[in-house]
């Protein structure tokens, strides 16, 4: 049996293990079905504290993976798909055919974000298409950008977008935004974001890297009209699904399906099981935010052993 078995090959998941590893509780990191966990998906971090020139997200990652192996965290490449938490030792059932019981369980698996579905998103990923203005905005600057979204999210990265780019078209379905009024006014205001409502992407162009989307705007309607709209950038903001569905008959989940824990701690209510990185986090979703998290929740850990003795 594991002493400590990590769920999840992010930040939040090697942090967790680089701890657990160090307080010598031997922690088995299972990466899941995204090794290295949504970082990888973008190119360059630039804003992860120690790295002034910046760092490829894959290398931070390996990087990451080799210092919680140093301190002998095991990883494996399965994912877990079931769990019972019903009683400890906690029993995980994973897709090559193993089963693995555990005294604690860091849940650090993450959340996805939504897509549109276009095959052109999977083509141009991290060639113009980015799910994470924070991370990929800055390579957009004095370019023009497109944010697919009408919540507080795409007006937020929308805004966060039109402080680097020249311009930012906002991507709206429906007649409306439907973020709060302070951010929807911030963004109608703003002179360098215009609001497409009523417009949806078609598929996206390019050579090398997106050069524009195909958008029709009112679709099936009489006054429908499609147009390619000439873009440098494609950002999603539609949403993000947190990875937390094995889970919900055991931990405390919000009405999107995020873990909620208690207080600033990572515990989620279930003795000796955490829940760390984004996951449990529908607000920061930043990679320090969610390193900084599965240190606590290792150190939740240990102190969870400790008192069984
Ligand atoms: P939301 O679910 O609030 O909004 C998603 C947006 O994406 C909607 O406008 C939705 O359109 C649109 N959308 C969904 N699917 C598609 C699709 N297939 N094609 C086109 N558009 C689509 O998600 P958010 O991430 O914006 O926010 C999640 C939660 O986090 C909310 O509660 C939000 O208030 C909160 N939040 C708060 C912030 C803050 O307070 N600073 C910042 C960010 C988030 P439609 O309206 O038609 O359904």
């Amino acid at each position: 049996m594991l002493s400590c078995l990590i769920l999840g090959s992010g930040p939040a998941g090697y942090t967790a293990a680089i701890y657990a590893g160090r307080a010598g509780l031997q922690p088995v990191v299972y990466e899941g079905l995204q090794p290295g966990g949504q970082l990888t998906i973008t190119t360059e971090i630039e804003n992860f504290p120690g790295f002034p020139d910046g760092i490829d997200a894959n290398e931070l990652m390996d990087s990451m993976r080799k210092q919680a192996e140093r301190f002998g965290a095991e990883v494996r490449t399965a994912t877990a798909v079931k769990a019972d938490l019903s009683q400890r030792p906690y029993t995980l059932w994973f897709d090559d055919g193993t089963t693995e019981q555990c005294q604690t369980l860091i849940i650090a698996t993450g959340a996805s974000a939504k897509y549109l579905g276009l095959e052109d998103e999977k083509k141009y990923q991290g060639q113009g298409v980015s799910a994470c203005a924070t991370c990929d905005g800055f390579f957009y600057r004095k370019k023009t950008v497109a944010v697919v979204g009408g919540g507080d999210t795409a007006c937020e990265e929308a805004t966060y977008l039109a402080g680097l780019a020249q311009k930012v078209y906002l991507i709206v379905r429906k007649p409306f935004l439907r973020a709060s009024k302070t951010m929807q006014e911030r963004v109608l205001q703003h002179p360098k974001i215009e609001v497409l409502f009523e417009t949806n992407t078609l598929g996206l162009y390019g050579e090398e890297g997106v050069e524009g989307a195909h958008v029709v705007y009112r679709k099936g309607e009489a006054d429908e009209r499609r147009y390619d709209l000439p873009i440098d950038g494609f950002f999603l903001a539609i949403g993000h699904k947190p990875n937390s569905d094995l889970f919900k008959s055991w931990v405390k989940t919000d009405e999107t399906g995020y873990i909620i824990t208690e207080g600033d701690s990572p515990r989620t209510g279930v003795p000796g099981v955490y829940a760390a990185g984004d996951v449990a986090d529908p607000h920061y979703r930043q990679a320090i935010a969610a390193a900084a998290s599965g240190c606590k929740a290792a150190m939740e850990a240990e102190k969870y052993l400790q008192s069984l003795g």
